[in-house]
């Protein structure tokens, strides 16, 4: 049985020596070797004041997340 005509592939061909996937991104995009880039998570600014790094976590970047849960664990053995 005939293969995809993609280096490395070999699923079976569903159109013009390409496999389904491959047949689908020449459809697509006119090149099956294009491969669309990975969706990025939507980049969200820390909301600590002055600063503008990229949120990681809970709307803080890594340093401030750190922080915060640094000084949560403070808090909580401030506590009497
Ligand atoms: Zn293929
Ligand atoms: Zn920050």
């Amino acid at each position: 049985m005939k293969t995809c005509g993609i280096d490395n592939c070999s699923k079976p061909i569903k159109a013009r020596d390409l496999c389904s996937m491959h047949h689908q991104r020449l459809m697509r995009h006119g090149d099956p070797l294009i491969v669309m880039p990975r969706r990025t998570k939507k980049l969200v600014d820390c909301t600590w004041i002055n600063c503008s790094s990229q949120a990681v976590s809970k709307g803080l970047c890594v340093k401030h997340y750190y922080i915060n849960r640094v000084s949560k664990r403070n808090d909580q053995i401030n506590v009497r």
